[in-house]
């Protein structure tokens, strides 16, 4: 069950073509956001990836097998949709839309909006799925203490290469629907080495979401 709609007002989005210092203040605000979840203890984490690379189902299979040792909040960021939200809704935890309008990312400003809908008290673990996506939000911070990329095969054999800032800065790299690796004739081994040519401390984990085939790898990737 969906708890809460958040919608972007007017003007309240930092526009990626607005100036650096829009995107310091949206970094001060991710460091006020990080400061809070610190304070309450929660661990937060981001999951980005394009449209229909796997973001909720990968958030669904967390959800189920960690909602018994974790007590878990998931912001679904999307346009206009709730559909994902209710996807993990229907797992049992608190879970938060943010709706961003016309804007292509979430922002710090979003996030602290929905953090205040919240019993931080009552949460140890947070996923934030961003707008489907790879391009601006490695430009906006959310605070969160780790970052998941979802890619799947059937976005090609150069989604890697075609966006190298975003797994820059990305702890965990999801390379999913490997059940479909052949049909897409895409090498999985080349994707992977071209996130380490990238980043090599990123831990890279390969799964097929649509049967929970290696989410023990990302379960453990991710320390939890
Ligand atoms: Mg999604
Ligand atoms: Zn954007």
């Amino acid at each position: 069950m969906i708890k809460e709609i958040i919608k972007a007002e007017e003007g309240e989005i930092y526009d990626i073509e607005l100036e650096t210092d829009l995107l310091k203040a949206n970094e001060k605000l991710a460091e006020e956001n990080k400061e809070l979840l610190k304070k309450y203890g929660v661990k937060a984490i981001d999951i980005l990836g394009s449209i229909g690379s796997g973001k909720t189902s990968l958030i669904e299979l967390l959800v189920q097998k960690l909602k018994n040792k974790y007590k878990i909040v998931v912001f679904n960021g999307d346009l206009t949709t709730t559909i994902d939200a209710n996807r993990v809704g229907r797992h049992g935890v608190e879970v938060i839309q943010i709706n961003t309008g016309k804007e292509c990312h979430l922002d710090a400003n979003l996030v602290k909006k929905a953090l205040q809908k919240v019993d931080l008290n009552n949460v140890d673990l947070l996923f934030i799925e961003n707008v489907g996506n790879l391009i601006c939000p490695a430009d906006f911070p959310l605070g969160s203490e780790k970052r998941i990329v979802v890619i799947s095969v059937t976005e090609g054999p150069y989604m890697v290469v075609k966006h190298p800032f975003i797994f820059m800065g990305t702890d965990v790299v999801v390379i999913n629907k490997i059940d479909l690796a052949s049909a897409m004739e895409v090498a999985v081994e080349k994707l992977e080495r071209d996130v380490y040519a990238i980043n090599p401390n990123a831990k890279v984990v390969k799964t097929s979401c649509r049967d929970g085939e290696g989410i023990a790898g990302v379960i453990s990737a991710l320390g939890l």
